[in-house]
């Protein structure tokens, strides 16, 4: 049989699987070839050598191994629902084991006295910690039966583990793959990054990956294959910017002119940041390089983004050309056109706009304009880089606020054009620099990553429920100084008729701390009609009410400078970067503003964490970090929409390291074989056409 041959053989082929079984694997975990289920990796290993007592049990813990026996056994609840509990105790202390399920046998089977080994996660319920449905076997059956020190873990569904295959069964499957694997199977890497990195050989990481000998060698498999992974991701992307610098010619942006130095001179309302004049200078640099520019700015709210944008075009509309402001909704676009407009005022430049509602008399109007050189920077929505708007000499495109600009959109926008202007690409939701590289790798990518002096940062508390009466008495003070506060609950799908209840709760418990006619409480939601909605909002701009209470609607469009405390009830519900989102409605005038996070006394040592990196920092990128540890590069605001990442087994969030040692490999190989032409390379190359191809193997980016 040929390599390909056999890593294409169907599933079901494999010895132990058969029609059924291969049936569900495809269908439950997309397991359709003998490729498929080698690259099907553990997602944990779990050293069966080590044994805990009780007294070392703690939240930190995932699986863990224990010898002791039951010393009580009895069932709970009616027969309809009955669990069966047991009390397992070793020399230092008991603890409780559930089971919800086939209780009848497991109690016949369990023999009190008899010495076991526990194999289970620790859960805290009620204060306390379990095991619910533990593994167990006696202490002389285990021993004959533990052959592997690190037994791998696999992911896995309930309909799988109805058909035998739970981690165990798949553990099995993978002992016939790996005892078939061909003797020689086909390197993926090139020689000097294997001799040069060190990296364990493919096939031998293959058999590490799945049964490791050793802690070293699974560290060295798990490295390899990450590498890997991470390598032909940032090649394919490092590739596409390649292919896209030797196709496009940048329009040369070479002078800064009397526009750019008298805005500088003159208009500019204040001293720009470093980090503002820095990312300017790294566009300069861009434009001017006889290239194509493709940049992402990330900044925080109220980083100064748009003065940056602006300041870029005016640099281009120097040099003769026109730019563009793309916004994603019409509001924002309003925004930046009425900012824009105002900036500009005696400086000759004309700023247009162009979205859904600007009437169809004008809409020509502006297009003539446009296609004539009239205007010489037009602001607008997607419908900016529709076929039918035509530039006089297009220079620039800058994408605000656009995190949701995949690879393989960006790639239809510069498809569109011989002719390309450059693309700045902004977004307002830091990405951790790993998440960046992935997302946008094919881009160059700045930060601004420092606040307009003279901006208070907000203080943030963390308070428990017995709190409460402390936080009203200082709501009040803040609303006697002339203040407004926001109060948010939580909306979640899953819970919504609860959390309405919260919310309608908490409305009227404000009201009575808070009653009439001294104080006036507004209060905004989902369910409301968009005109209440309206009018309450509007009532608390006006500043004609105290306090807002609202769901988490607020989150985006409203300004309020006048707001100087936002309260966060069930704080521990929300992710971090919705805290700090909301954290960011507060603090937008001259007063010192602060945000409490109200939250329930026993918190996980998850929702803690979050709670202390609030309370520690203001800085965007410094959360965004915690959050990708925390929760993984899928859930991440921004990603669900610019793509998947998905990685079968490198970690974003774990192994920046490795994906800068890749990313610096691929660099290097298309620095010294830019079409990978070189014979040493040939397999690198096809490896990367077929999985291009394929992309079904691998991480997809767009
Ligand atoms: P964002 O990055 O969220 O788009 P904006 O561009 O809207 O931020 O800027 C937020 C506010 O900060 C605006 O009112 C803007 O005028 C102001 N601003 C921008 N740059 C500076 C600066 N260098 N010094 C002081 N204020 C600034
Ligand atoms: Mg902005």
């Amino acid at each position: 049989m040929t390599q390909t041959g056999f890593f294409d053989t169907p599933i079901e082929f494999l010895k132990g699987v058969g029609p059924q079984r291969g049936d569900i694997l495809k269908k439950e975990l997309g397991i359709y070839t003998f490729s498929d289920m080698l690259f099907h990796f553990p997602f944990r290993y779990v050293d069966r050598s080590k044994f805990y007592s009780i007294a070392q049990i703690n939240d930190d813990q995932t699986y863990i191994q224990l010898k002791g026996t039951i010393t009580k056994l009895g069932t709970v609840g009616n027969k309809r629902a009955a669990r069966l509990v047991a009390t397992f105790t070793d020399e230092s202390g008991s603890i409780e084991l559930v089971w919800f399920k086939g209780v009848k046998w497991i109690r016949d089977w369990l023999r009190p006295g008899t010495e076991y080994v526990l194999f289970g996660k620790p859960t805290l319920y009620n204060g306390k910690f379990n095991f619910a449905h533990p593994d167990i076997e006696a202490v002389s059956e285990y021993t004959a039966a533990v052959t592997v020190n690190l037994q791998p873990f696999y992911n896995t569904t309930e309909k799988c583990r109805t058909k035998g295959l739970d981690s165990k069964g798949i553990m099995k499957l993978q002992k016939n793959l790996i005892a078939q694997l061909p003797t020689t199977v086909r390197e993926t890497l090139a020689d000097e990054h294997l001799s040069k990195l060190k990296l364990m050989p493919l096939r031998e990481s293959w058999l590490q990956i799945h049964f490791p000998s050793d802690t070293t060698s699974l560290k060295n498999a798990q490295f390899r294959l990450k590498f890997e992974e991470l390598f032909y991701i940032q090649l394919d992307l490092l590739n596409r910017k390649l292919i896209r610098t030797e196709k496009v010619k940048g329009k040369l942006i070479s002078t800064v002119g009397d526009s750019f130095n008298n805005f500088y001179k003159e208009k500019l309302p204040f001293e720009l940041t470093g980090a503002q004049k820095r990312v300017i200078r790294e566009v300069r640099t861009d434009m001017g390089s006889g290239t194509q520019m493709n940049r992402l700015v990330q900044g925080d709210v109220g980083s100064g983004k748009t003065l940056v944008a602006l300041m870029c075009m005016i640099l281009v509309h120097d040099n003769g050309y026109q730019a563009a402001l793309m916004a994603p909704t019409e509001i924002l676009a309003q925004q930046h056109f009425a900012t824009i407009t105002e900036l500009l005022e005696d400086t000759g430049m004309k700023v247009g706009i162009l979205t859904g509602s600007v009437k169809s008399a004008q809409r020509k109007k502006v297009l003539a304009e446009l296609e004539e050189g009239k205007i010489d920077f037009i602001v607008g929505t997607h419908a900016l880089i529709e076929d039918w708007v035509k530039f006089r000499n297009l220079g620039l495109v800058v994408i605000d606020e656009q995190h949701r600009f995949g690879v393989a959109q960006r790639a239809k926008l510069w498809a569109k054009e011989e002719d390309q202007p450059h693309v700045l690409v902004m977004t307002a939701t830091p990405i951790p620099r790993t998440l960046a590289m992935t997302l946008y790798g094919d881009l160059d990518i700045s930060a601004i990553d420092e606040m307009p002096p003279g901006r208070k940062p907000v203080q943030t508390i963390h308070k428990f429920e017995s709190a409460r009466l402390t936080i009203i008495k200082f709501m009040k003070d803040e609303i006697a100084k002339g203040r407004q506060v926001y109060v948010v609950y939580p909306l979640i799908e899953e819970s919504e008729k609860m959390d309405f209840m919260n919310l309608q709760q908490g409305y009227e418990g404000i009201c009575r701390d808070f009653p009439r006619p001294k104080y006036q409480v507004s209060i905004v939601h989902g369910k409301m009609k968009a005109a209440d909605k309206e009018r309450e909002m509007k009532m608390f701009v006006d500043g004609k009410t105290n306090i807002m209470v609202a769901t988490t609607v607020i989150e985006v469009g409203v300004n309020v400078p006048n707001a100087s405390i936002m309260v966060i009830e069930s704080a521990e519900r929300f992710g971090l970067s919705q805290l700090h989102q909301l954290r960011g409605r507060v603090g937008r005038g001259a007063e010192q503003s602060y945000c409490i996070l109200m939250t329930g006394n026993k918190l996980s040592n998850e929702s803690k964490l979050r709670m202390q990196t609030m309370v520690r920092t203001n800085d965007g990128f410094e959360i965004a970090e915690v959050d990708l540890r925390l929760r993984g590069p899928g859930d991440m605001a921004g990603t669900q929409q610019s793509g998947q990442v998905n990685l079968r087994i490198a970690d974003l969030a774990r192994d920046g390291a490795i994906l800068e040692v890749a990313r610096k490999a691929a660099l290097g190989l298309l620095h010294t074989d830019p079409h990978l032409n070189k014979p040493q390379h040939n397999m690198v190359r096809e490896h990367l056409e077929a999985l291009t191809r394929n992309k079904k193997d691998w991480s997809r980016v767009s």
